[in-house]
């Protein structure tokens, strides 16, 4: 007897015929005995049109607004998910984020999950009904609705997990479990058990959207352990949790990369104390997420200053430099919004060199070139441009020896 908080994502609810099966899935935990919470995203593709919806209707929507917009997604999820279960002769009911104070920040389309009430989650247990929650979505101190950007459905459902105290977080997904690499790219990628914490939200937060880096980070803040799996077959998926002891610590447990990535680049800047803060400054202020960011220093006193964004933050970000530009004293403001980034992550890496080299050598045999390279403790990530992202993925998988079949040999 165990209480499981289960998260269903877009492709699991994706039609009327999946829907069915994810409340025949539901309802068997439930006559095994077990206690379950549900948590939905919107059915696939519906974030995706509204959030063009949202543009076609003005140039830059009100975060506020586009909050509203999105959250009704996974409205129709929740309802009709719920409809299916009782249908069943599992007794369910549907809540919005608001409706269990899922309360938030109140930064809109990329909100923090503060707090949740969960008295009626604890009522509807006692009572044998299963809630089935919107993920996603939240409500601020001043009533807004708010969202936790795309991806936030897992999140809402570790929250939940912590919140009810679950003896696990299963996330159902469309694929088995986490793999070496994003198995859509690379085809014999293996399914790993295990993964610690630690491991899961560096690939997360490189780009693996497998599972949503917040849910990781709070799955490991508090504990509670994790189980991606597939909904539409068999099998236990991978177990995200603690280190254990006994745990071997792979060199590299997996490849991730992340496509939406654009740089900046302010070319001759002079080399004076204070160049970095002025260029970067007025860009935090507009909250554009910096990641990346080199500088180089030329002979003639002078420096080159890059740093890469979210392309969506691309042409934000230039047009707030441009003016800039003179003030700077720089010869020139340019960018690329066609670069992607792929990065090698590991905990093993801690106490091996050279793990470095071997993705760089995997990189040159396929003239890749490398346009920058950030490292830390557990990762190695390179900007490249896009058109390459696939072939290097593969070709660093390769190198590292990471296919289905090779992770046991080693
Ligand atoms: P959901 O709608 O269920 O939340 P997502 O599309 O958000 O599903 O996440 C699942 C997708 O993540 C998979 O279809 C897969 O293409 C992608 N993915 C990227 N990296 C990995 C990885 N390392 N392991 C598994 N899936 C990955
Ligand atoms: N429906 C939202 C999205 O597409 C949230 C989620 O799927 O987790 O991003
Ligand atoms: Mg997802």
């Amino acid at each position: 007897m165990a209480l499981y908080v289960q998260k269903f994502g877009g492709t699991s609810v994706g039609s009327v015929e999946r829907i069915h099966a994810v409340a025949d899935r539901v309802a068997r935990s439930r006559a095994q005995g077990h206690d379950v919470v549900v948590v939905v995203s919107a059915m696939s593709g519906e974030t995706n049109r509204l959030t063009s919806l949202g543009h076609e209707v003005a140039e830059e929507p009100s975060a506020r607004e586009m909050d509203v917009l999105l959250a009704s997604g996974e409205q129709v999820s929740v309802a009709l998910l719920s409809m299916a279960l009782t249908e069943r002769d599992c007794p369910a009911r549907s809540y919005l984020g608001a409706q269990i104070a899922i309360h938030t920040d109140s930064n809109h389309t990329r909100a923090r999950i503060e707090d949740i009430d969960v008295t009626s989650l604890r009522a509807d247990i006692d009572a044998g009904v299963v809630s089935v929650i919107a993920g996603f979505q939240g409500i601020d101190a001043e009533g807004n609705l708010t969202t936790l950007g795309r991806g936030g459905s897992d999140t809402t459902a570790v929250a939940v997990s912590v919140a009810l105290g679950a003896d696990e977080c299963q996330i159902y997904t469309d694929v088995d479990g986490v793999f070496t690499a994003d198995p859509r790219i690379v085809e014999n990628a293996a399914l790993l058990e295990r993964l610690t914490f630690e491991e899961m939200l560096e690939l997360a937060s490189l780009g693996s959207k497998v599972l949503h880096p917040r849910a990781v980070e709070f799955a490991g803040k508090y504990g509670v352990p994790v189980r991606v799996l597939s909904s539409f077959g068999e099998g236990p998926g991978t177990l995200i949790t603690t280190e254990e002891g006994t745990m071997e610590k792979p060199v590299v447990s997996g490849v991730a990369y992340s496509r939406d990535e654009a740089k900046v680049t302010m070319l001759g800047v002079p080399d004076i104390p204070g160049v970095a803060s002025k260029i970067l400054g007025p860009v935090g202020k507009a909250n554009i997420e910096v990641d990346m960011i080199v500088q180089n220093v030329g002979a003639d006193g002078s420096t080159d200053f890059t740093f890469t964004v979210k392309r969506e933050d691309y042409a934000k970000a230039i047009r707030l430099l441009e003016p800039l530009k003179e003030s700077l004293g720089a010869r020139e403001l340019i960018g690329d919004d066609r670069i992607a980034k792929v990065s090698v992550v590991g905990v093993g890496m801690r106490s091996h060199a050279g793990v470095a080299t071997e993705m760089f050598d995997a990189l040159a045999d396929e003239s890749i070139n490398i346009q920058m390279i950030s490292t830390s403790e557990i990762k190695i990530s390179v900007v490249i441009a896009e058109r390459y992202l696939e072939l290097a993925v593969r070709a660093i998988h390769t190198t590292f020896k990471l296919s289905d079949g090779q992770l046991m040999e080693e």
